[in-house]
């Protein structure tokens, strides 16, 4: 059993319904328990930026499913959800990231862990943070209420 954690992004339509679908969709699955949720946070668009604010939350959850099975899971919930794939880094009804799994470390052409914008990105660890106060990067060991504090001054 592993204690994993997963950041949602919504953007288009009832985005508070989206990020509460979700979350039930990934409770209902097999396998996994959501044990914490993260405030909601209205972010403004980075890449992209021709597009509406998102809302972003993030979940704790127990599971037991591999990390690529969990991939194929939340995709499965982004497309039952009516996500479609236009434009790269574009809107979207319901985006979900594997951000942490346990401490793995991994790089494959699919699956990134930890997920590369956890530490571009300060919401996502303003979420890991209040989800987790001493969780730490996998990679670096730092802890990640320490990278924030050192952004904030920067
Ligand atoms: P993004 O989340 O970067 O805005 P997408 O949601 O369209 O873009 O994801 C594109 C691909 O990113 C997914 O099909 C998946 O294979 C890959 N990916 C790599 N690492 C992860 C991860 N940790 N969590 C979710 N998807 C990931
Ligand atoms: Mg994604």
């Amino acid at each position: 059993m592993a204690t994993a954690y997963i950041g949602l992004g919504t953007n288009l339509g009832d985005r508070e319904e989206n990020l509460s679908r979700a979350i039930s969709l990934i409770e209902s699955t097999p396998g996994i328990t959501v044990i914490r949720k993260s405030s909601v946070l209205e972010t403004a668009p980075v890449e992209y930026l021709d597009q509406p604010d998102f809302l972003n939350q993030a979940i704790a959850i127990e599971t037991e499913i591999p990390p690529d099975e969990l991939l194929d899971a939340l995709l499965a919930i982004e497309k039952s959800m009516g996500r479609k794939r236009d434009i790269p880094k574009g809107p979207r009804t319901i985006d979900l990231d594997i951000l942490l799994y346990g401490r793995i470390i991994m790089s494959t052409e699919r699956l990134r862990i930890p997920h590369p914008a956890i530490t571009r990105r300060e919401f996502v660890m303003v979420h890991l943070v209040e989800l987790d106060p001493g969780l730490a990067d996998p990679e670096s060991a730092r802890a990640y209420k320490d990278i924030l504090a050192e952004q904030g001054k920067a």
